[in-house]
């Protein structure tokens, strides 16, 4: 059975990226590309977004879900809300790769999903969260007699740091250490003059040019250093797992689905 999939985000980077990976798919349709009220796009073809001149869908300023069946939203928190409440009123399934939710913005989200399948991540490609389970592996063997430092570089756009997915890395060797992150984080050297902290996982970042996403986890033991990195080369890594996450849920019953649980990792 063809998925009929509605993107939003459509003047944004990911929303394309996301639109023409669904155009791409021969089992899903992109039936609805939304961009916000007001972009230049709203009533322009879709054909050039997605690369491909028999594109029959025109960019609409709204969620139209009479004959969707799921959502991929990479937009704003803000927007990302209100497209929540859409998909539950209408009983779809969605997937949200929009960061930065503040905690009252996340438990809206959460409540207003409650009745739909989502999936919500931070990273959508494959190898960030398959290095989530190496991470936990790699904790669990050498973590305690290392340091461990994780450095992520993005784009110069992009404002929040570190990185949803640093954090998120920072969580899978903590927890896998039997620690809580917000214990053992260390994000600004600046302040205090003092050694390194044993047991603390140190974050820093990087700013500049269009670099699209790169995460080195360092665990540093004596006589020996392991580095996991993860270097994304285009967004359609994460366009990419978006769309296998939408496959995953578009059928689930209502529940909270992780990546891990879309690629079989859980
Ligand atoms: P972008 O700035 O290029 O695009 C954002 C899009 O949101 C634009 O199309 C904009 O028009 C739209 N938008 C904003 N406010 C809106 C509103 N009120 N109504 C409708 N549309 C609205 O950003 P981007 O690089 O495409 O990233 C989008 C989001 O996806 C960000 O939160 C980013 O951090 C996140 N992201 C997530 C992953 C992942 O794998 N989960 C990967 C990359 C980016």
């Amino acid at each position: 059975m063809t998925l009929r999939v509605a993107v939003t985000g459509a003047s944004g980077r990911m929303g394309q990226a996301v639109a023409r990976a669904v155009s791409a798919e021969p089992e899903m349709e992109l039936a609805c590309l939304v961009a916000r009220a007001g972009s230049g796009l709203v009533g322009s073809s879709a054909a050039s977004i997605v690369g491909d001149e028999n594109c029959p869908i025109t960019v609409s300023n709204v969620l139209d879900l009479d004959a969707v069946d799921v959502v991929i939203d990479f937009t704003l928190p803000e927007s990302s809300l209100v497209n929540a409440r859409a998909c539950a009123e209408a009983g779809v399934p969605v997937v949200i790769g929009t960061t930065g939710f503040s905690e009252a913005e996340q438990a809206d989200l959460e409540s207003t999903l409650a009745s739909v399948a989502r999936c919500q991540a931070a990273n959508f490609s494959t190898g960030v969260n398959l290095a989530y389970r190496l991470l936990s592996l790699a904790a669990e063997v050498m973590g305690a007699d290392s340091d461990i430092e994780i450095h992520e570089a993005h784009h110069k756009h992009k404002i929040d740091a570190p990185s949803g997915t640093a954090l998120a890395m920072g969580h899978a060797v903590a927890d896998a250490m039997g620690q809580s992150l917000s214990d053992v984080a260390h994000y600004d050297r600046s302040v205090n003059r003092e050694e390194r902290a044993p047991g603390s996982i140190g974050f820093s970042v990087t700013r500049a040019g269009e670099i699209v996403g790169e995460h080195t986890v360092l665990f540093a033991a004596e006589g020996e250093r392991l580095e996991i990195t993860h270097k994304a080369g285009s967004r359609d890594a994460f366009a990419n797992g978006a769309v296998r996450a939408a496959k995953f849920i578009a059928n689930k019953p209502a529940g909270a689905y992780t990546m891990s649980d879309v690629l079989g990792l859980s």
